[in-house]
């Protein structure tokens, strides 16, 4: 099977995007109303109006905003292959029915084809960079898999090496950390980097989630659930930062519960939080912190979660939290406060961006439009019945326009997505779909569908 990452420029190379209307979100760069951006093998060269470039590919993106892509700050893309199955269930259903039962069921084939298929559905959608928490890793075999369709999806990937579906296949998570950074990560120029998704010291004993995170720190980046309503030991953050094991290093996902010391230990240490608000306010995890994140000073990024649960595009989790931050703040005006702040589309736009970029440690390379980085880039319709005509170029991007408005997108020098197509996939996907809801024991609500 052969998907997707077509490349227009198999020989290296220079494109220019003409004409576009430039969200940077760089601060001194700003917005751009009419601008052309230069690549060069892969990089941006120059962003400004009319450049002089000869030899080069050129788009015109006239009736376009040109943008960094999204960057979604944690999703189970092995997931892909049970999208939309589980709308109704709260996070102990979630569990029992994923991590317990289709789970079970996964081979390192069904690894790499839900991995593939949420990779591509996230790039189409105009997200190019994912944080994958990926608690498939039951053999070396599943970790292959889900390395290999990571690198044929074209997105750009922190691979986060999670927990084995099951305890006795012979995984080797998670010392095979090590190994993985020496063998699989160790060039600086790839699309995927590397993390552990482990668990946090509020669910597990706090030896082991010690050796975890002192292991992960050699790698880079940990990433782990923490502050779920409901469930595990309060306070437990609080002590890992008391003894220095918060920084930047470490990326909490949730964070519902935490206290305001917490919240003010991660400020200090420079640890990064992944807010979800569909899948924390659906399932149960609490309601999204957005205002504790406002007031010790965070900016949160934004995530997907769980495909079986939630839309995998980024425009649903902005709006969700863009609506739920001013309703509460509206809801404490309308009881009486003096003044509350109220977050914009600029500040959703960087929780979507920039502040995915810091948290998944890519923010030298990708997260705005700057000369000197990487050219992870989409490109927006903005001549479509949904936001024509185009009046605010951010509030158009965050309030008007979704997945149809995906004109192209490019990550690095692949252009993955060009004038609306990608490539499409074969029929293997819906053949795992069969295999793990029969091997899960659970009825598919949509069987025989190859659709
Ligand atoms: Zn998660």
């Amino acid at each position: 099977m052969s998907i997707v990452a077509s490349s227009l420029h198999p020989d290296g190379r220079s494109m220019v995007i003409r004409g576009a209307a430039v969200i940077t979100m760089d601060g001194e760069l700003g917005d751009l109303q009419q601008a052309d951006i230069h690549i060069l093998d892969g990089v941006i060269k120059q962003i400004g109006p009319s450049l002089q470039v000869q030899d080069a590919e050129t788009i015109d993106a006239s009736a376009m905003i040109a943008m960094p892509g999204f960057i979604d700050g944690h999703r189970h893309l092995w997931e892909g292959v049970i999208r939309n199955t589980l709308p109704t269930e709260d996070l102990a259903a979630y569990f029992r029915l994923v991590n317990k039962s289709f789970a079970t069921g996964y081979g390192p084939e069904d690894a790499y084809l839900g991995t593939l298929v949420s990779a591509l559905g996230a790039l189409d959608s105009g997200t190019t960079t994912v944080f994958d928490w990926s608690h498939i890793q039951t053999t070396p075999a599943h970790t292959e898999a889900t390395i290999a369709a990571l690198r044929e999806s074209g997105l750009r990937s922190v691979f986060g090496f999670g927990m084995p579906a099951l305890e006795d296949q012979g995984h080797r998570w998670p010392q095979d950390l090590l190994r993985l950074q020496k063998e699989e990560f160790s060039s600086a120029d790839q699309l995927l980097t590397l993390a552990l998704a482990s668990l946090s010291p509020e669910h597990v004993p706090e030896a082991m989630a010690k050796a975890h995170f002192q292991l992960a720190r050699d790698a880079g980046l940990i990433g782990v659930h923490a502050g779920l309503q409901g469930m595990g030991e309060a306070n437990a953050i609080e002590r890992f930062g008391k003894v220095g094991l918060l920084g930047p290093y470490v990326n909490l996902v949730h964070c519902n519960t935490l206290s305001a010391t917490e919240w003010s230990m991660i400020e200090d240490t420079g640890t990064s939080v992944c807010i979800t608000p569909s899948s924390e306010m659906q399932m149960g995890q609490g309601v999204p912190p957005i205002q504790q994140a406002l007031d010790a000073g965070v900016m949160p990024s934004l995530g997907i979660d769980v495909e079986t649960s939630v839309p995998g595009d980024m425009w649903t989790q902005m709006r969700v939290l863009y609506a739920l931050q001013r309703s509460d703040a509206f809801k404490l005006l309308h009881a009486g406060a003096k003044a509350c702040g109220m977050i914009d589309c600029n500040d959703v736009l960087q929780y979507a961006t920039i502040a995915g970029a810091r948290a998944a440690r890519l923010d030298r390379k990708v997260g705005s439009l700057v000369p000197g980085k990487v050219a992870d880039i989409v490109l927006l319709r903005a001549d479509r019945l949904n936001v024509l005509p185009l009046n605010d170029l951010k509030t158009a991007v965050v309030l008007n326009m979704d997945a149809r408005n995906v004109d192209t997108v490019m990550v690095a020098e692949r252009v993955v997505k060009r004038e609306g197509h990608m490539k499409q996939l074969s029929s293997r996907p819906y053949q795992s779909r069969d295999w793990v809801f029969s091997k899960a024991a659970i009825p598919c609500r949509s069987p025989g569908h190859r659709f």
